[in-house]
C-alpha cells in the first residue's frame, strides 16, 4: 500500500440556494463546467455539513472542521488567525486582536472606522507601532489589506477576556477596554496603554501628514476588537505525519493554515479578490504535490459574489473554477487523492454564510464510484458518501491515501 499525496481544493461559500431567476437553480447547476462535471461523475459525491446540519459556520470553523480538528474544541476567535495570516509568528498564550485603523477627532470620537478606506502607507504605520513596550507586555502590530490589521500582546499571564475598544459606530469616543474577568484587568490596562500611546505616535506620523494635505483623512487611531487567545493546535505533520503546503489569496486562510502547520505557498496573482489567477494556484498545487503529502488551496472569489448578491457574479467563478479544475486535471499525478468542496455555502439571497451542506466529490485511485454525473448541490444529494461533517473529511481522504491509522487489532 503506497502512500498517496492528497489535494484538497476549497472553494469558499461556493454552495448556493436555489433561486428563482435561475429557474430555481443555483450557480453551480446552471452554470457550464466540465471538469468540475468530470471529477464528479468519475469519484464519489456526497453532502457535507461543515460543523453540524444547520450551523452557520465561519471560514476559519469551517477550515479547522476540513483539516480534521473539532473547532467546539480548538477554536478561541478569528484574531490569532488573521494575525498568523499577515505573518506575524503567534504562539500559544499570545493574545491577538483584529484591528482598523480609524480617523478620530481630537477628543478621541471616530469620525471614520475606515480612515478614508486607507490603501497606502498602512505598513509605515503599524512599524511605528511594532514593537512598543507597555509595562511587561509586548506589542506586535502588522497592517493587513486596506484599514485592516493585526495586534498581538506577549507576556505572562494574559487573558482575552477583554471588551473591545471598536465602538463599531461612528461619532463615539473610542471606548475604554475592560476586564470580563478578574484576572483580565492587566490585559485591558495594556490594550487601553496602547489605544493612548498609538494616538500620540501617529497623529502627527509623516504619512498622515501627508494625508491631511491631499485632504485624505488620516489614520490616527487603531481601535481593537474580538480577542483571541492563540490556540494550542497540534499540527498535520504531527497529527497525521503530514507534509502539508497551501495557496490562498486571503490573510485569513493563510493563518488558519499556518495555525495546523500547513506551510503557506506564495502564488504571484493569487489575490483572493475577483482578479484571482486560479490557473497559477492550479499550478503550483501541482508542482507542491510533488514534494508535499498534502495540498490545500483555498479559492475565495465564490465567497465574495455570495456576500454581494450577485448570481450572475458567481456562475462566472464558476466558469472560473472550471478552467482551473481543467488545468488540475490535465496534469494530475496519478497516485493523487482529489477532494473538492466549499468550507459553507454563501447564498446569493442571503448575502452571508448560510448551514446549508456544500456538494463534496472525492476523485482518485480505488476510490467507489457513484452514479452522480455533475458537482452541484442537488446531484451531490444522491451520491455515495452520503452526508459527512466537515471533521469527517480529513479521516476519509488519509484512508484513501492509504494513509489512515488502524483502529483495533
Ligand atoms: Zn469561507
Ligand atoms: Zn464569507
Amino acid at each position: 500500500m503506497d502512500a498517496r499525496s492528497i489535494l484538497l481544493i476549497i472553494f469558499d461559500g461556493l454552495g448556493d440556494r436555489p433561486i428563482a431567476e435561475l429557474g430555481h437553480k443555483t450557480p453551480l447547476e446552471v452554470a457550464p463546467k466540465p471538469a468540475l462535471d468530470w471529477f464528479a461523475a468519475n469519484g464519489v459525491n456526497g453532502l457535507l455539513d461543515p460543523i453540524a446540519p444547520g450551523v452557520r459556520p465561519g471560514s476559519d470553523t469551517s477550515h479547522l472542521a476540513l483539516f480534521g480538528y473539532d473547532p467546539l474544541k480548538v477554536y478561541t476567535g478569528r484574531g490569532p488567525f488573521e494575525a498568523a495570516g499577515v505573518g506575524i509568528e503567534v504562539g500559544p498564550g499570545d493574545v491577538a486582536f483584529r484591528c482598523n485603523f480609524v480617523t478620530v477627532d481630537g477628543d478621541l470620537n471616530v469620525v471614520d472606522r475606515r480612515a478614508g478606506r486607507i490603501r497606502e502607507g498602512t505598513e509605515e504605520l503599524a512599524k511605528a507601532l511594532d514593537g512598543m513596550k507597555l509595562g511587561r507586555v509586548k506589542v506586535l502590530f502588522r497592517a493587513g489589506t486596506e484599514h485592516r490589521a493585526a495586534l498581538v500582546f506577549r507576556g505572562k499571564g494574559l487573558s482575552p477576556q477583554v471588551s473591545d475598544t471598536d465602538p463599531h459606530e461612528h461619532a463615539v469616543k473610542a471606548l475604554d477596554s475592560k476586564p470580563l474577568v478578574p484576572k483580565a484587568k492587566a490585559t485591558a490596562k495594556a490594550l487601553n496603554a496602547f489605544t493612548k500611546e498609538a494616538h500620540k505616535r501617529l497623529k502627527d506620523h509623516p504619512v498622515n501628514a501627508e494625508r491631511t494635505a491631499r485632504g485624505e483623512m488620516p489614520a490616527n487611531l487603531v481601535l481593537a476588537r474580538g480577542a483571541g487567545i492563540f490556540p494550542d493546535i497540534e499540527p498535520v505533520t504531527k497529527r497525521y505525519g503530514l507534509k502539508a503546503a497551501g495557496i490562498a489569496g486571503v490573510a485569513l486562510i493563510k493563518g488558519m493554515y499556518r495555525a495546523v502547520g500547513i506551510e503557506v505557498l506564495e502564488v504571484p496573482g493569487a489575490t483572493g479578490g475577483l482578479d484571482t489567477n486560479m490557473v497559477a494556484k492550479a499550478d503550483a498545487a501541482l508542482a507542491a504535490l510533488r514534494t508535499h503529502d498534502l495540498v490545500v488551496v483555498n479559492v475565495k472569489a465564490a465567497d465574495l459574489c455570495g456576500h454581494d448578491g450577485n448570481a450572475s457574479g458567481k456562475i462566472t467563478v464558476v466558469e472560473r473554477i472550471d478552467q482551473m479544475m481543467a488545468a488540475i486535471k490535465a496534469n494530475l499525478p496519478q497516485e493523487a487523492v482529489v477532494a473538492l468542496t466549499s468550507d459553507h455555502s454563501t447564498p446569493v439571497a442571503i448575502k452571508d454564510h448560510s448551514g446549508d451542506p456544500v456538494p463534496v466529490t472525492i476523485f482518485g485511485e480505488g476510490v467507489r464510484v457513484d452514479d452522480v454525473m455533475a458537482y452541484d448541490e442537488r446531484s451531490a444529494a444522491k451520491g455515495g458518501l452520503g452526508r459527512i461533517r466537515g471533521q469527517d473529511l480529513m479521516p476519509i481522504l488519509l484512508s484513501l491515501a492509504n494513509r489512515g491509522e488502524k483502529y483495533g487489532a
